[in-house]
């Protein structure tokens, strides 16, 4: 027998141990010593009261006969895509719901799309992102090129019509950059893909954190429909990262080499996967809710305005940063030219505040660094305050 042998080139991900590694040493060395952590990538707001009533009817059904639930329809319960579909057409994206699949997460689907695909295409993916494209496409032996984000494009990188790529990955607004693209900027990656006959992956992971005019979903631009999948998910919009629910719109005018992608996707799913469980569903139904829009888009305001204060913090520090608007990122530069690992531990050292190294992101987030909107109030001021601080009494620039 062989191994797939792809294992052996995945890198070691060693960023998020590190750092929690770090963070408890510093506590040995300084017992009782405050650190205040803006490096979580995870919620910590609790699930809001629509969604807990909705599960707690859902679990009441599963006690009688009448009302218990088996297996359900693989691509999801009707309750739910009729609720995602309306979420959809408020932004103005029209879709029939044999487009919409119910995943128990984004990641699962970032995984498992790329069935769909010949591991002969070669995958485009931004440096820095979020790890999980690049480790994928490793995982099956894919060729995969990097489009470099930095400051001269703000972490946006655009379409290079001389790059040969095949699966096209975009993350908007990014983690770990928060940057966001405009509908213009995404016209030109789907301009691109249907040029190549590419097919985009769009992770809209935190399309709940955009305010204003910018797009939501790829297919709030022309022609993405002939071009595009798309992966959300609820964890970072109503809290659902250990719940696990999300959904992947694949569009029925999505074809390639004579095969509908959506068909291949829904035989995929019916084959591999049996559905998230009623009763996660009837709590994803929820967030859908006016009244669960209502209660998510508060805990979304909080996170985002915690972003917004760490980002108002560093604008009069003269340090240049994306993000924290759209999302609940915040992507710095590290002070005159520190690589990311040095400055994590002289703010985990100085400040006591613990983020996250870019350089963890791919190669062009060294000298980068995440802080996020994740944390209470109070410990985002006071992280900000010790920051400040730290950076006068160093006579730190931006
Ligand atoms: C958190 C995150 C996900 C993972 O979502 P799950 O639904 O919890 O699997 C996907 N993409 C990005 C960019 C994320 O930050």
């Amino acid at each position: 027998m062989q191994i797939n042998g792809n294992y052996r080139n995945l890198q070691p991900n060693y960023l998020f141990s590190t750092v929690t590694k770090r963070v408890a040493e510093e506590r040995r060395r300084h017992p009782g010593k405050p650190i205040y952590r803006l490096g979580v990538g995870d919620v910590t707001l609790p699930l809001c009261p629509a969604v807990i009533g909705a599960l707690g009817k859902a679990v009441e059904e599963m006690s009688a006969a009448e009302t218990f639930r088996g297996y359900g329809p693989e691509q999801g319960y009707d309750f739910l895509r009729e609720r995602i579909q309306q979420y959809y057409a408020a932004f103005g994206v029209s879709l029939d719901l044999e487009e919409i699949f119910v995943s128990d997460g984004a990641n699962s689907d970032l995984g498992n799309i790329l069935d769909l695909f010949s591991k002969e295409n070669t995958a485009l993916i931004p440096d820095p992102v979020y790890p999980v494209y690049l480790d994928t496409n490793t995982m099956d032996g894919r060729k995969v090129l990097f489009m470099d984000g930095g400051e001269e494009n703000d972490f946006l990188p655009l379409p290079d019509p001389s790059v040969k790529a095949d699966l096209i990955y975009l993350c908007s607004p990014g983690n770990p950059t928060g940057a966001v693209y405009t509908r213009a900027m995404l016209q030109s990656w789907v301009d691109y893909a249907r040029a190549r006959g590419g097919v985009i992956l769009f992770d809209a992971a935190y399309e709940s954190f955009v305010t204003g005019d910018l797009p939501h979903s790829i297919y709030e631009v022309e022609g993405a429909k002939e071009c595009a999948i798309e992966i959300s998910s609820l964890s970072k919009t109503a809290g659902f990262t250990g719940m696990r629910c999300g959904y992947t719109v694949v569009p029925r005018t999505l074809e390639r080499e004579g095969m509908s992608l959506n068909r291949m996707w829904l035989r995929r799913q019916t084959t591999k996967f049996n559905g998230v469980s009623y009763v996660v569903q009837r709590g994803a139904a929820a967030v859908f809710t006016p009244e669960g829009r209502r209660q998510t888009g508060e805990a979304t305001a909080f996170y985002r305005e915690n972003a917004a204060l760490i980002a108002a913090a560093l604008r009069e520090l003269g340090v240049w940063f994306t993000g924290g608007v759209c999302s609940p990122y915040i992507w710095m530069a590290c002070p005159e030219g520190m690589g990311s690992w040095e400055f994590f531990d002289l703010l985990l050292r100085e400040a006591g505040v613990a983020g996250v190294p870019g350089a963890g992101f791919g190669r062009n987030g060294e000298g980068y660094f995440r802080l996020t909107g994740f944390g209470s109030r109070e410990e985002t001021c006071q992280a900000i305050a010790a920051l400040q601080e730290l950076y006068r009494a160093r006579g730190l620039a931006g």
